[in-house]
């Protein structure tokens, strides 16, 4: 009796959002999620499978477990677009129509701006989505001779999972140690510097590392040939054995054709306290497809869909929603198999400003140690519990 929420996309915020929505109304918001894969596979830790310590399978989970336990309307599809007008969207097969929408379809990927590389290119997989391209990546590494060179480019910020790229490289320079100790990874950084944990990362880099990272700032690409591996940046030219490009990103395409993401024309600007769009009222979007300050993390992600979940049940009862949302964020990075560092936020909403601003509260580790690496692995349990069942 309180409405129907379509929800698009069943990542972190989409089926975080769904579980919810169905628990705290009670069942009495009716819920279709729209999603196109059939398993939901993990980002957070797929890093680990690159440097050889986890395996793509067990970041692949199954949907049934919280379709069944939420009692969620399920479509295996994709929305092609959205009627803001008629408040329907339509699928590859069909159409829907709803009373609030929840849009969760993570990134999209920016080749314009990649010269020499204006589209995908199957032999440089970016892996910035886990799945088969993980896997890829792992067979280049696998495949790579001794005394190899991998060449990872960070595109600008914003960006999903800002520590994700340095986790990369530290395991991927792992690998190297125990298996190819003559081979080097390079990072070509758009970025005028690293912009999460770098104090810890550049220990690793100078430390463990020492000879195998080699960290390049500014270093946006010129010139890109995919048939030789080969990068041109202001300062230098690079030849890689394996090439792993991370492309500049932005909000998910259905997003962006839908005209919401009116921020840069990149990313989706949000109220805060339910998650709206500025543009329509009855679309909330979360995830990394929200313009923030905020990280991109399946963390905040998860943060956000509760949220919203929270204000969409008010909403829809004539009540108003908490007007002073706060919540945390905490992010883990692997620099091995075993040891992990953290840093902690908190965020609260301010209304003057009408944006979630860090607060009092948090941290970041002094150094990685095997006991953070225990707390990281039961971060991963537990976002996977309240997202997955
Ligand atoms: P996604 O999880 O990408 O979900 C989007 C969903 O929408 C997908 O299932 C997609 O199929 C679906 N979709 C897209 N378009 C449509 C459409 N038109 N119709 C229907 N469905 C659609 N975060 C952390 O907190 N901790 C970590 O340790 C961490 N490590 C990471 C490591 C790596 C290598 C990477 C790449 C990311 C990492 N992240 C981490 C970031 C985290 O994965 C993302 O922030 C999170 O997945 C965002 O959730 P989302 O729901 O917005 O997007």
């Amino acid at each position: 009796p309180l409405g129907h929420v379509v929800v698009v996309g069943a990542g972190f915020a989409g089926l975080a959002a769904a579980r919810y929505l169905r628990e705290w109304s009670a069942g009495n918001i009716k819920v279709t999620v729209i999603e196109p894969n059939l398993q939901f596979i993990s980002c957070p830790q797929s890093n680990l499978v690159l440097g050889g310590s986890r395996t793509l399978d067990e970041l692949s989970f199954s949907y049934d477990v919280s379709r069944k336990q939420h009692q969620l309307q399920w479509l295996q599809d994709s929305v092609t677009s959205i009627d803001l007008a008629a408040k329907q969207v339509r699928l590859t097969r069909g159409s829907l129509a709803y009373d609030r929408l929840i849009l969760a379809p993570g990134v999209d990927f920016d080749y314009s701006h990649i010269p020499g590389m204006s589209s995908p290119v199957a032999a440089i997989p970016h892996a910035w989505k886990a799945g088969s391209q993980t896997l890829r990546l792992r067979r280049q590494l696998e495949s790579m001779a001794d005394g190899g060179v991998f060449v990872m480019t960070v595109p600008k910020a914003p960006y999903r999972c800002p520590p994700g790229p340095y986790e990369r490289a530290c395991q991927v320079a792992h690998y190297f140690k125990q298996h190819k100790p003559r081979s080097k990874v390079i990072i070509l950084d758009a970025n005028a510097d690293i912009t999460s944990k770098k104090g810890l990362f550049l220990q690793s880099f100078e430390g463990d590392y020492k000879g195998i990272i080699d960290y390049h700032n500014n270093s946006d690409i010129l010139q890109l040939d995919s048939a030789s591996n080969t990068i041109k940046t202001d300062f230098e030219t690079v030849q890689a054995t394996v090439l792993n490009v991370i492309p500049p990103q932005l909000a998910g395409k259905v997003a962006q054709e839908a005209g919401l993401a009116n921020v840069d024309k990149h990313w989706c600007e949000v109220d805060f306290v339910t998650y709206a769009s500025s543009l329509n009222d009855c679309v909330h979007i979360i995830g990394d497809s929200i313009s923030a300050g905020l990280p991109k993390s399946a963390h905040m992600a998860t943060s956000q869909a509760k949220i919203c979940a929270a204000a969409i049940i008010d909403l829809q009862t004539g009540r108003p929603p908490n007007p002073l949302p706060v919540f945390a964020n905490t992010c883990y990075s692997f620099v091995d198999d075993k040891q992990a560092m953290h840093v902690a936020n908190v965020y609260r909403y301010d209304p003057a400003k009408k944006t979630m601003v860090s607060a009092e509260g948090g941290g970041v580790s002094s150094k990685a140690s095997v006991q953070e690496g225990d707390y990281a692995q039961a971060w991963a349990q537990n976002i996977w519990a309240d997202t997955l069942t």
